[in-house]
This record gives C-alpha cells, structure tokens and sequence, in this order.
C-alpha cells in the first residue's frame, strides 16, 4: 500500500525514481544509490564474499534457501542490497518522474565463488532455476506488471560480484521496452489466431540454418535479426507466459542446454561477457498464456553501441546468425560430447 513504508532511500537521501525521456518515450530508472555497490569484478577488500558460505549474516535476511538448513544450501534468494526499484512511496515527482517501485532480489547459484555457470551439472541448473519459479510465483503475488530474471557475466555486462548469481526485479509499471514488445506478440496472435513464438520456431525449424540444438523438449536458436554477434534463444515447449508458471520439463530441458550454449560461446568467442534474460508475458494479463511464451535470450557483449545506434535506435550487428550459428552448433556439440550427459 502506498505509503506504509517509506521508499528506499539511498546514501544522498534520494529514493530511485522512474523518469520518463521527453524525446524517446523511453525511461530511466536514476537510482544513485547504485553507485555505493561493490566495484567491478573487485573481490572484496577484506576477502570476505558476501555470497560465500559462512558469510550469510553479511547479506539482507534470506527470502529463499535451497535445501532447507541444517543441510549446506546450494541456492540462496534474498533482497538486493542495492536495489534499482524499491517498496511502494508516495505521490509522483515532478516532471512526470516517479517512485521506481517493485522488489530487485539476487539469487547466489551455487556455495563455490569460482564457479561457471557453463560448466554446471544440469540438477545444480535445474535448482537455481526452481528457486527462480518459487520467488516469481510469491513476487507475482503482489500483482507487478512485470517480472523480469536476468543474468549478468563479465565486467562488460554489468557484474559487480563474481561469485555466481542472478538477479530478479518486478516491476509495479511496465518499461515501454517491455509494453513494446508485448504488443508485438499480443498483434501477432490477435492477426494470425496463432502465438507468435510457435511461429518463430516453426519459421526457424524450416530454414534450418540458424538452429543450434532442437532436441529434449528446448529448441536454441539465432534469430534471423539478431541484434549482436551470437545472440541466442533458448525456446522451452511450454505454454507458460512467464517462468511462474513454467513446468518441470521445461525447466529441466533448459538446464539441460544451457551450460552447453555457454560453453559453447566460451569456446568459439574466449569466453565474452553476456546478459541472460528471461523473457516473460506480463503478469497481470489472463490471455498472455495465448500469445506468450517465455524463453531465454543470451545476448553477448561483443560489440559496442556507437553514435548510430544512440541516434537511432538501431542495432548494427556485423555478424550474420546463419554464419554464426553453425558454428555455435559445432561447439555446443563439441562440448557436450567432452562433458558427457
Ligand atoms: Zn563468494
């Protein structure tokens, strides 16, 4: 309820806010308090991990630990620290700005700092994915507009911890981004009477040449336009809109291919920095199970956005996905072959 509790504040006494760019329509979360987070990639001073075993107290109070205690946890959920959005404040800003509200938790992926997310056992994949679904199904129960899981690895896409992990945010308000792209799917589907991803993934299966793996209940693929070099989607069969409601098998047949992807794309690009984003329906809207299917993108940073994309919006990708997904597929092949089921 608005105005139960205060909005989160942060060191300049300011709470995150949500401005609306005049000219692109766009918005922008300002949320100075993020600046105060641990460095780049720095371990910290005192070599104490806040995400290590042993050093639970150092984090904010677990919403989520998997197995439950006494055993060792393997996966921990709790609010971030740094959080971009907050609780519920009071009555706009000027301008059009207003409170950035919702909940931003981390999810720690595994008790070992060093570990990599592509050379992970599919059932340790399989947990933190489950852990995702439980802590989406209870955010969910607050009624944000969107749930957004994303993951962050290497400097360049934004991680400031190395210690393995994921991040959850609900949104109260839908980003334009996000309201864009929905529309997208929701047009499709109210044009055609049929969800926009399974015509995605029928056009994908027919040219076949951008299909890295369609096989266990998951087809990965590139999209024909791909945005940067590599970029990847992995489409669970599920018919769920949003990761809350995904299946069993979907979950597992994702965590049977994802650390392959990953290894993959280490292997042919030395390792680069990406984002993984779950893509998802919004939360609010019963029909979206008709139009939306969640699915995973991976999203390498091996390009920089320049002048051109700034001014326009526009991607430059200057690596073609039917060159780049043979060879994706070669190394995912490679990988699976070397690491065994
Ligand atoms: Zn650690």
């Amino acid at each position: 309820m608005p105005g139960d509790r205060p909005p989160r504040r942060y060191g300049g006494g300011m709470a995150a806010e949500i401005r609306p760019d005049p000219e692109t329509g766009d918005w922008h979360i300002v949320a100075p308090g993020r600046a105060a987070r641990p460095s780049d990639h720095a371990e910290p001073a005192d070599g104490r991990c806040p995400f290590c075993p042993g050093n639970e107290a150092l984090t904010p109070p677990e919403v989520l630990r998997h197995p439950a205690a006494p055993q060792p946890w393997r996966v921990r959920v709790f609010p971030n620290r740094y959080a971009v959005v907050g609780p519920a404040a009071g009555p706009a800003a000027d301008g059009g700005a207003r409170a950035a509200t919702g909940a931003h938790e981390v999810v720690v992926e595994s008790p070992r700092h060093d570990a990599e997310l592509r050379t992970a056992r599919p059932g340790d994949v399989l947990a933190v994915l489950a852990a995702m679904r439980d802590r989406c199904r209870a955010l969910a129960a607050a009624g944000p507009a969107a749930i957004v899981v994303f993951r962050n690895h290497g400097v360049a896409a934004g991680t400031s911890l190395r210690h393995p992990h994921s991040q959850i945010v609900a949104l109260d308000d839908a980003p334009p981004g996000l309201v864009r792209r929905w529309d997208n799917a929701r047009r499709h589907f109210d044009g055609t009477g049929r969800c926009l991803h399974d015509d995605l993934a029928a056009a994908e299966r027919a040219a076949g040449t951008r299909v890295v793996h369609d096989a266990g209940g998951v087809l990965v693929y590139q999209p024909r336009a791909a945005g940067v070099p590599h970029e990847t989607v992995l489409l669970p069969d599920d018919r769920s809109p949003g990761l809350a409601g995904a299946s069993d098998d979907a979950l597992a047949a994702v965590a049977g291919v994802l650390p392959g992807v990953l290894a993959g794309l280490a292997a042919v690009r030395d390792d680069p920095a990406y984002n993984l984003v779950v893509h998802a329906g919004p939360v609010r809207d019963g029909t979206a199970r008709d139009w939306y299917r969640w699915h995973v993108g991976l999203y390498p940073r091996l390009t920089r956005r320049a002048g051109l994309e700034i001014a326009t919006g526009l991607s430059v990708n200057p690596a073609a996905p039917e060159q780049t997904a043979p060879e994706l597929r070669r190394a995912v092949l490679a990988a699976s072959t070397t690491t065994g089921p």
